[in-house]
């Protein structure tokens, strides 16, 4: 069974799922006002291999991940634009999707929408006020953290330590500045929704409570997000989930910040690298690498000389791919080699160690390069398709394929045509033209394949 690191408990623990063999994950997704940063990719990047390897390991999982397309930021941006805001976030999400794409992240089965999910909201929102544990201001409706079980269970601090720590705010309607706002009350002219608490919106925390439970049920399996949401945001969600006396999340994961320098990536401090910059100037598949070469609690750190670094290592892999591409399928018999199988399992249970689980892959694919060398073919064979398959549970898609020109497609497919003719003079020529423009051109299974000269 694997283990996680669960924040509400602070160790590592097993993670048994509520119903065996079936897993339920909710995962933050984003507030779509702005380009996505690099923090943005890398939590997606870390529950899409955590998801890939649950089905690995046989899990059936349901993967559930929200857009938050309602917030006082959609608002403010929308407002500085001069568009609606449902444009704006109609907008964002697209450009999501599309990164989401070529980062080659698997969509959630399932993406509510916060805008989706009001009538839900506004039921909670009734029944805590009804319960006693939300009262009313002249701004909205509050939810009394003091009347909430195990408040600051996730921050790791109390509610008087919190409190202490607590920005002051102008707010003297607020029984504590830790309070926060399930429903907040606006003017008829901003964007909102009519309540029986006046016309308005939802607070962001009480957006992923109604989805998370609405779809996943109470006591689902684990609860994601960047490390900077566990407090207030996922403290927030427990804390009205424990209002209404429903049981919440099992477990709690979250995973660390990206450093450039040493300063936390975020865009209050001025250090803002949007995801498209990346992916538009590197190999999108570079990121994922550095994704899994981190242990995902740890800071990640982002330069030019790392990336650069891990467009190599995908270098090693694509050529290790096309290597073994046909051998691999033309020796179907040969079974994975277990030892890298089980090193690699081990690992990744183990708290998602994907760094070790990585080292474990590329040894396989020295020794099958080092016994293809030599020959053996069996024990060869066996490490790559282990690596093959354990690059994939890993999200990261091999180039078995060497890319080339249109030009020297074509000289190919004429030289193929020439040899089916026996006219091997014509067939030599092509082939000299097609080393001219810088490639070896093979004859294979399934009909050629390029190498560089
Ligand atoms: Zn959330």
């Amino acid at each position: 069974m694997p283990r996680l690191f669960d924040t509400q408990s602070s160790e590592i623990v097993e993670i048994a799922p509520r119903v065996e063999g079936q897993f339920s994950m909710y995962v933050c997704g984003p507030t779509v006002y702005d380009e996505p940063h690099l923090g943005h990719g890398r939590f997606t990047l870390v529950y899409d291999i955590l998801r890939r390897y649950l089905r690995y390991r046989g899990f059936e999982v349901r993967f559930v991940s929200n857009i938050t397309d309602v917030d006082d930021k959609i608002i403010a941006r929308a407002g500085e634009l001069q568009i609606k805001p449902e444009d704006l976030a109609k907008n964002y999400e697209e450009v999501w999707w599309d990164l989401m794409e070529r980062l080659a992240v698997q969509r959630p089965d399932e993406t509510p929408h916060a805008t989706d999910w009001i009538d839900q909201m506004l039921e909670m929102v009734a029944g805590m006020v009804a319960s006693g544990a939300a009262y009313e201001t002249s701004d909205g409706i509050y939810l009394e953290v003091a009347k909430v079980d195990g408040y600051g269970l996730l921050a790791r601090q109390n509610l008087a330590e919190l409190r202490s720590g607590a920005r002051v705010e102008v707010d003297e309607q607020k029984k504590s500045p830790l309070d926060f706002a399930l429903w907040k009350r606006t003017s008829e002219e901003e964007w909102g929704w009519n309540s029986p608490f006046g016309f308005g919106r939802p607070g962001w925390h009480t957006e992923c409570v109604a989805m998370a439970l609405g779809i996943l049920g109470e006591g689902f399996d684990l609860h994601g997000g960047g490390m900077d949401l566990a407090f207030p945001h996922h403290e927030n969600e427990r804390a009205q989930a424990v209002a209404m006396h429903r049981s919440f999340a099992r477990h709690w994961m979250h995973n660390g910040f990206v450093m450039v320098g040493d300063e936390k990536m975020s865009k209050s401090l001025g250090n803002f690298t949007t995801l498209k910059e990346l992916l538009d100037s590197t190999d999108p598949r570079a990121y994922r690498l550095l994704v899994a070469r981190s242990h995902y609690r740890s800071p990640l750190e982002v330069t030019a000389e790392i990336l650069q670094d891990a467009s190599r290592s995908l270098e090693r892999i694509d050529a290790f791919a096309r290597r073994f591409a046909d051998v691999v399928t033309q020796r179907s018999d040969v079974v994975l080699n277990k030892v890298v199988i089980d090193g690699f399992n081990d690992a990744m249970d183990e708290d998602l160690n994907s760094p070790v689980g990585l080292s474990r892959v590329f040894e396989a694919i020295t020794r099958a390069n080092f016994a293809q060398d030599r020959g053996h073919v069996e024990e060869a064979v066996s490490n790559a398709k282990a690596a093959l398959l354990l690059l994939s549970t890993l999200g990261i898609v091999v180039q078995d394929r060497l890319e080339v020109p249109e030009e020297v497609m074509v000289l190919a497919k004429q030289r193929k045509a020439a040899r089916a003719d026996r006219d091997f003079a014509a067939a030599d020529r092509y082939r000299d033209e097609i080393l001219r423009l810088g490639y070896v051109v093979e004859d294979s299974e399934s009909g050629f394949r390029f190498k560089r000269a």
